[in-house]
């Protein structure tokens, strides 16, 4: 890839390698425990955030008019995919935490009028620990809105009502990326139930301290624990007119977001698979069973020659994807959907191999592989599942034969 980089992607992309070797890579490896703490707030100490606003990537997708860093338009999603690479390689967490910022930035500088850009936009980068939430799912699931499943009985069960005083909204909001931490959120409510959720859903923009608005807790997940995941409830929450982002078709709206979504979710995946496979072939090259190095071993050798390939194969998709994604190709749709899930099954199995070639040292947690495991396993479920993946790529490929795979049997 160095080869084909600008001046500003190798610049950036030295800065976070630096910043995760010297930085983020120790931290995670002397504070192990830190992962476990279950007061959310304490787990990443606030330097982390402000060495990431240092470096410039915490408010990228910020228009330069309100003190962003933008990015060369014609190789936005290139770089977000560069650098997601590397702050993951680092912690896929702390790497979730701030492509949420870019990935609500690049929507709110889109859909949201230009005096709450000028002030939230402002805020956000004035403020190292501010962050931004975008909040779709519901209890009731979220495959139903990937494929989508576009019936009235499927909208969104969140509610926004409209009075003389601006909008009500009630419901609920889980799994959401920095729900327990944002200052910001981005919140999808049904506005006409007689219609499908394509029709039927608006978004909405809404400040932390909104009365009416809970953050009910912090899940616990398997990995990503940097990130905190959190679950939101409205009551009776009340949000001025000018607040609605966009009526009706939020969804469609939303899908500037969903294509690089996808590319990132993939390069923070890819990120997790070189992490792997650098652990693992340090192990193997130093640890000696059998009168000799690991990797002198055949059965170990075709093991890491097997990682290799993989994290290979899913950079190679990765970067014709985002380049798609970029000059928005016409399989821009279909190549975003297939590296987020062949990165999502590729890497799981780098990190299998990395955390048996450990044997037991492979199971400790202070021994830190198994965490790259665990951060793995998440990216089959975050952005559609690897299933929903899979029919949304039949759809993209075969629009007018493909099944709708939903619906009454
Ligand atoms: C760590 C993490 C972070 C997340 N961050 C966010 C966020 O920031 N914002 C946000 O809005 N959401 C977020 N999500 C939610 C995520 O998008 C959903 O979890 C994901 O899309 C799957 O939806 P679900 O959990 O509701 O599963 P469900 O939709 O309930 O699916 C359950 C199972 O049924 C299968 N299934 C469902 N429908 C069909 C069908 N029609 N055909 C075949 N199989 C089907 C699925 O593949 C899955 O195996 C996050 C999730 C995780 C785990």
């Amino acid at each position: 890839m160095s080869a084909h980089l600008s001046e500003e992607q190798r610049m950036m992309r030295d800065s976070c390698r630096a910043f995760v070797d010297d930085v983020i890579i120790p931290f995670v490896r002397k504070n192990w425990k830190n992962e476990w703490l279950m007061t959310p707030e304490v787990r990443l100490p606030p330097e982390i955030l402000e060495g990431a606003e240092r470096i410039g990537i915490r408010t990228l997708g910020v228009p330069e008019a309100f003190g962003g860093l933008e990015l060369d338009p014609k190789t936005e999603v290139q770089t977000f995919a560069l650098i997601s690479e590397e702050i993951a390689r680092g912690d896929s967490g702390l790497a979730d935490k701030l492509v949420q910022n870019w990935k609500v930035s690049v929507l709110l500088r889109n859909v949201a009028p230009k005096h709450l850009q000028e002030k939230w936009f402002k805020r956000l980068v004035a403020e190292p620990q501010f962050l931004l939430a975008h909040c779709l799912t519901e209890p009731r699931g979220a495959s139903d809105r990937w494929l989508p499943y576009n019936v009235p009985e499927a909208a969104m069960q969140t509610r926004a009502v409209k009075d003389d005083k601006g909008w009500v909204i009630n419901g609920r909001k889980q799994f959401i990326s920095n729900g327990y931490d944002a200052s910001l959120y981005v919140v999808y409510a049904n506005t006409n139930p007689k219609v499908g959720m394509l029709q039927g859903t608006s978004s909405f923009l809404v400040p932390r301290d909104t009365p009416g608005l809970t953050v009910a807790r912090c899940n616990e997940t398997l990995g990503c624990r940097y990130m905190n995941n959190g679950e939101l409830v409205f009551e009776d929450m009340r949000v001025p007119d000018d607040h609605l982002l966009a009526e009706g078709d939020a969804l469609g709206q939303a899908g500037i977001y969903f294509r690089p979504g996808k590319i990132i979710q993939a390069s923070k995946n890819l990120g997790v698979g070189v992490r792997a496979f650098e652990v693992a072939s340090e192990y193997v090259q130093n640890y000696v069973q059998g009168g000799r190095i690991l990797l002198k071993h055949q059965a170990v050798a075709l093991r890491i020659a097997d990682m290799a390939t993989r994290v290979a194969a899913v950079r190679a998709l990765l970067e014709s994807a985002a380049r798609s994604v970029d000059e928005n190709s016409a399989d821009a749709e279909v190549l975003c959907n297939m590296v987020k899930l062949f990165a999502s099954e590729e890497i799981m199995k780098v990190a299998q191999h990395a955390v048996e070639l450990h044997g037991g040292n492979g199971m400790m947690l202070d021994f830190g592989v198994e965490k790259l495991f665990r951060d793995a396993a998440i990216f089959l479920h975050m952005d559609a599942t690897t299933d929903i993946s899979r029919l949304k790529i039949v759809k993209s490929m075969f629009p007018q034969t493909a099944g709708k795979y939903a619906g009454p049997e």
